[in-house]
Parts: C-alpha cells; structure tokens; sequence
C-alpha cells in the first residue's frame, strides 16, 4: 500500500528529529572530549614543569578544598601527624593537576611536595583555630592567646603573644578580627585563655 502523504510528512519529521538529536550527542561529545584534550595537554609531559598557581585555581574547586579541610579537621581530631595530611594532599594534587615538579605563588617556586606541606600545615591550622574558636563558644570562654616563637614574619609580628577578645567586649584586650593562618604556612595558633590563667602567669614569670 502506498503511503499517504501524511505518513511520509511524519516519516520526514520523524528522521528530522534524530539528526537533530544526534547533532546535539556528536556536539556534546565533541565538547566533552574537547574538554579532555585540553586537560591533557596540561597533565601531558609536564614531568619536570612548573605550574602557575593561577592554573592550579583551574582544576582544584571550592568543593575540592572543602574536601582538604574536611582531612585536615580529621586530623586535629585524631591527632594525626601533620605528614600523614601532607601525602594525602600531596597525591590528591597529582592525581588531579598531574605531575608537575613545581608550583610558582607570586614569584616564589616551591617543589610539589613542599607546596602540599604547606597547604597542609595551612588547613591544619584552620581547622585547629575553628576546633577552638567552637570550643570557645560552647565553654562561654572569651579570652585567645596567639602563640609565640619570636616570629620575624611581618604579617605574623603584630599578633604573636597577643591576647584577644572574642567578643570584643573586654574592657583591656581588643576584639579578635584576625585569627590563625595569617598567611600559607603560618606557623602561629591560637590557643583560649582567661583572665585567671593570665594573671597567674604574671604572678608568677
Ligand atoms: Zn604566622
């Protein structure tokens, strides 16, 4: 039987679709692999490279730091060694930047691993200032302290050995604006105080 011209129509609209529709999956796949070719390029042969930071921001996301400072409260928690969070985040960095030898961060080099111990000692210190700043609150204790060791670091210099507010309502010690890593790798913490252990030690120092 012959078809009707209808049937024809629909037959045409019908193959009509599936190119559209094929057009968009050969575009998207275009796209995806596009998307894979330009991250290989980057991951290919940079044995003995050195990345940008600005590039690194390229492939670690928001949700990918939330997952290092996740590890590194993990670890203040469990008192791991701070090497242990290192290597986790030293291969987490290979696996997704590949294997670049070196990272350069406003005209400093730093080795890969140097680099992940930094960001390491950094998260542990975040996580270790919120683990007290919690503790804190839940203790209603107002009074920080941060630590000492005759930094020369001048972003570091103007907090060391300070005794803070968290409040801001002490009538002798300013509000706590700033709190520990002042800058990558700082090595300062925060640690609460009071009034009475204050005291104390002036009495007897
Ligand atoms: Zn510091």
């Amino acid at each position: 039987m012959a078809k009707t011209k209808r049937e024809k129509n629909l037959k045409f609209i019908k193959v009509e679709r599936m190119m559209k529709e094929d057009k968009i999956t050969n575009f998207k796949n275009k796209r995806e692999e596009n998307e894979k070719e330009k991250s290989m390029k980057i991951n290919k042969g940079v044995d003995g490279q050195t990345i940008r930071y600005s590039q690194v921001r390229e492939f670690i996301s928001e949700e990918d730091e939330k997952k290092i400072m996740e590890w590194a409260r993990q670890a203040v928690i469990e008192g791991q060694p701070r090497q242990k969070l290192s290597k986790r985040v030293y291969d987490f960095f290979k696996e997704v930047i590949g294997n670049y030898t070196s990272i350069e961060i406003s005209g400093t080099v730093y080795r890969m691993r140097e680099y992940a111990d930094l960001v390491a000692r950094t998260t542990l210190r975040q996580a270790q200032t919120k683990g007290v700043l919690d503790s804190c609150k839940q203790y209603d204790n107002d009074l920080v302290e941060i630590s000492s060791h005759t930094t020369d670091c001048n972003i570091c210099k103007e907090f060391e050995g300070k005794v803070y507010s968290i409040s801001g309502r002490h009538k002798t010690y300013p509000k706590l604006e700033k709190t520990p890593p002042f800058h990558l790798g700082c090595e300062h913490s925060i640690s609460p105080t009071s009034e009475a252990a204050l005291e104390w030690r002036e009495k007897y120092k």
